[in-house]
């Protein structure tokens, strides 16, 4: 059967619905800019002139994000506080696990 279902709902002013075979997308944007999500998660961002038929198209692998906030965080390296385990002199951090793993003392 050459059946293929693909519908495509306008769900408000200027969002799409897109339902394929392959799931669900969506797409939102206004005239001139468009970001466009597809079925298998990559978001696609269309840029265009209006009147004049040139448009840009960026695409990005699912999870991707488009680079603009991209800014990693300065992710604070917690200290960790170790302590020597008094039975067996296995070093351990504290709080990390409530024996030792080396020969199962219970830490406090
Ligand atoms: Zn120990």
């Amino acid at each position: 059967m050459g059946f293929r279902f693909r519908k495509s709902f306008k769900i408000a002013p200027g969002i799409r619905l897109n339902m394929s075979k392959s799931g669900i997308g969506m797409s939102a944007g206004v005239k001139g800019f468009r970001i466009t999500k597809r079925a298998d998660g990559r978001v696609q961002r269309t840029t265009s002139i209006p009147g004049t038929g040139i448009s840009y198209v960026e695409s990005h692998a699912a999870g991707g994000s488009f680079g603009d906030n991209q800014a990693t965080e300065a992710t604070e390296t917690p200290t960790h506080k170790t302590a020597t385990c008094d039975k067996c002199g296995h070093r351990y951090t504290i709080g990390k696990a409530n024996f030792c793993s080396q020969c199962g003392k219970q830490l406090f």
